[in-house]
């Protein structure tokens, strides 16, 4: 019946397959020098469905970072008035400066049905997952710590102590908030590390529980 033609035609319009066309949220937590930054390039790149969720932050900006690309730059008061008006999704401190995921714009993003990348700390991800318990989330490990190191000390921008600092906040997150995540992935080689997150949303896609709307529709159809 007419039905049945309006849902082949609905369920034909969603790239590969009988898949229900809802955005993910994907959660990537990680510490600094696991190479989070460069993975979500790659993953960009090679996917277009996916968009990257650009936070609030006090921090000044690194050389090369554009406002508005990297991060939303803030004053302090600016990001106490996005928290009074309920503008942030999650925020939480890291390293002594605020950083916060803005509501609207991937509230947006997920109605477009795109999926979108939450690079966020541990205690932010943590707020997500009490609110949104079907986002996915991602933990990225550098092979071992002094890979960890090396990459922080190569990269030239923190002091040996603001590393330290960094490395010993690595381990006590890690054994906190690393069994709250959904998936590892050690990024050995971004490459490789970016592939594995890729089929990780391929796979998400793919579960029964996001697609019951699909299912349903084809046991109406055929009855
Ligand atoms: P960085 O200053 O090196 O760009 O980021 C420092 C840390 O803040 C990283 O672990 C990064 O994942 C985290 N971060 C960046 N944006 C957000 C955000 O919107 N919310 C939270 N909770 N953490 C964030």
């Amino acid at each position: 019946g007419s039905t049945s033609r309006h849902a082949k035609r609905r369920n034909r319009r969603i790239g590969g397959g009988l898949i229900h066309e809802k955005g993910i949220l994907l959660v990537l937590s990680g510490p600094s020098g696991a190479g989070k930054g460069t993975i979500c390039k790659y993953l960009l790149a090679h996917n277009p469905s996916l968009k990257y969720s650009i936070s609030a932050t006090t921090r000044a900006p690194r050389t090369g970072e554009l406002d508005g690309q990297s991060y939303h730059f803030v004053s302090k008061d600016t990001f106490q008035e996005m928290i009074a008006q309920d503008e942030l999704l999650e925020h939480a401190e890291v390293y002594g400066n605020y950083y916060g995921t803005p509501k609207n714009y991937v509230q947006k993003l997920l109605d477009e049905n795109l999926d979108v990348i939450l690079e966020i700390d541990p205690q932010g991800a943590m707020q997500i997952k009490n609110k949104f318990p079907e986002a996915v989330f991602v933990l990225i490990l550098p092979p071992s710590l002094t890979e960890l190191s090396d990459r922080i000390y190569k990269r030239g921008t923190d002091t040996a102590e603001v590393i330290r600092h960094r490395l010993s906040k690595a381990v006590s997150e890690l054994k906190f908030c690393a069994s709250k995540y959904d998936y590892l992935v050690i990024n050995d080689e971004v490459n490789k590390a970016s592939d594995k997150i890729l089929a990780i949303i391929t796979s998400e896609k793919c579960r029964v529980g996001r697609n019951m709307p699909v299912v349903e529709e084809i046991i109406c159809n055929n009855n």
